[in-house]
C-alpha cells in the first residue's frame, strides 16, 4: 500500500492555526460534510461552545475513518494527543488519568484533525472535579413513542423543579431525547447529587408508572421514558451544549428556550448546516442565565425526595 501524501490528494488547511490533513473528508456519512466544514462549524460557534467544554475532562466520540466506520469513546488523553489539545488530571479509582480539555479553538480543530465526531464532557469543573456545578436529567424515550411525550416530561420535569425552587433548562441531544440541565453551585459530592438525582427520577417513576421508569433495565423501558439520572455518577458524562452528534443530517446538541418545545422543535431539528443560522437570527442567548445563575441545592431539598 502506498503510503498517503497529504499534500497531494486534497491538499491541506489551516483553521485557527491548525493543520487539517485530508480537509475534504466527508466524516458525517451522507452529509456532504467535511473536516474543513466540521472545523468551520467550530470557528462559527466557539463563543458559544467553548462555555460549556472549558476546564472540563472531555470525553470523545472518535471516528478516525469518518462516523460511517468504527468509532469509539477515548476518555485518556494518549501520548499521540495533538499538544493543541488540553490535558486534565482526573482521580480515578486505581490513581490519576489524563483526560483531555478543550479550553480553545485550537484545541477544538485539531479534535477535529484526530477525528473526534462529538464531544462529551464531565459535570464538574476544574475548580472543583469532586463536586459537580450541573446536574442533568437525560430523558430517554423507548423506541416508537410520540415526540410530545418527551416534551411533557420535560416540561413536568421543568414544573418540579421550579416549585423546589430551581431554574433548569433545555437543550436537544441531537438523538432521540431531551436534556433538563440544572446548574448549580458546586456543595455535594458526586455520590450525594447521583442519590439525589435518583430519588427525583424514583418519586416522579412512582407517581406515574405507565409513563415513566427510573430503572435502566431495557426491558423496564418498554412505552416509556427512562429518567436516566445516571449522567450525574462521577466519571459519567454527557454530550456537551453545540456538539455535533455522529447520527443522520449531524444534528447539535442545542439549548433550547423552553417555549421552543411547544413550536415544534424536535431533537435533531438543530444540525451543523442549520444551526450557525439559528444563532445569528437569536435576540437572546436561550440559556442566557446559565453560567450566572448561583443556584445551591440547600439540605432541605436534598432529602425532599427521599421516602421511608
Ligand atoms: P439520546 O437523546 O438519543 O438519548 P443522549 O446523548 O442522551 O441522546 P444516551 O444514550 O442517553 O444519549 O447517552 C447518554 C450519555 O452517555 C452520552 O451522551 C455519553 O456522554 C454517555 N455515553 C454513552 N455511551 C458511552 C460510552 N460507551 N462510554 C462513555 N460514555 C458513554
Ligand atoms: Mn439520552
Ligand atoms: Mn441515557
Amino acid at each position: 500500500v502506498e503510503e498517503e501524501d497529504p499534500s497531494k490528494e486534497g491538499g491541506e488547511q489551516e483553521v485557527a492555526g491548525v493543520r487539517l490533513t485530508h480537509p475534504d473528508r466527508v466524516v458525517f456519512a451522507g452529509t456532504g460534510l467535511s473536516k474543513h466544514d466540521l472545523a468551520l462549524y467550530y470557528e462559527t460557534v466557539q463563543e458559544w461552545i467553548l462555555p460549556h467544554l472549558k476546564k472540563r475532562p472531555l470525553t470523545i466520540v472518535r471516528c478516525p475513518q469518518g462516523g460511517e466506520n468504527k468509532c469509539f469513546f477515548q476518555k485518556h488523553a494518549a501520548e499521540t494527543i495533538p499538544d493543541g489539545i488540553g490535558r486534565i488530571a482526573v482521580p480515578e479509582s486505581e490513581g490519576t488519568a489524563v483526560y483531555m480539555m478543550a479550553n480553545t479553538l485550537e484545541a477544538l480543530v485539531a479534535l477535529v484533525q484526530i477525528g473526534a465526531l462529538e464531544l462529551h464532557t464531565w459535570g464538574s469543573h476544574q475548580r472543583a472535579l469532586m463536586k459537580p456545578d450541573r446536574i442533568t436529567f437525560d430523558l430517554d424515550p423507548a423506541p416508537g413513542l410520540q415526540w410530545q411525550r418527551t416534551v411533557e416530561a420535560a416540561q413536568l420535569m421543568r414544573g418540579l423543579l421550579t416549585e423546589v425552587g430551581l431554574q433548569s433548562f433545555v437543550k436537544t441531544t441531537g438523538g432521540k431525547g431531551l436534556h433538563v440541565v440544572v446548574p448549580i453551585v458546586p456543595g455535594y459530592g458526586w455520590d450525594e447529587l447521583k442519590a439525589w438525582s435518583h430519588s427525583i427520577a424514583d418519586y416522579i417513576a412512582d407517581i406515574l408508572p405507565a409513563q415513566f421508569t427510573s430503572n435502566s433495565r431495557k426491558s423496564s423501558r418498554d412505552g416509556k421514558i427512562f429518567l436516566d439520572y445516571l449522567r450525574n455518577g462521577q466519571g459519567a458524562t454527557a454530550v456537551a451544549a453545540y456538539s455535533p452528534r455522529n447520527r443522520e443530517h449531524a444534528p447539535v446538541s442545542t439549548p433550547l428556550f423552553w417555549e421552543e418545545l411547544d413550536e415544534g422543535v424536535r431533537s435533531d431539528t438543530f444540525t451543523i448546516k442549520n444551526l450557525p443560522g439559528r444563532l445569528q437570527q437569536l435576540q437572546q442567548d436561550p440559556w442566557q442565565d446559565y453560567f450566572t445563575l448561583k443556584q445551591k441545592i440547600s439540605s432541605k431539598m436534598l432529602r425532599l425526595f427521599q421516602r421511608g
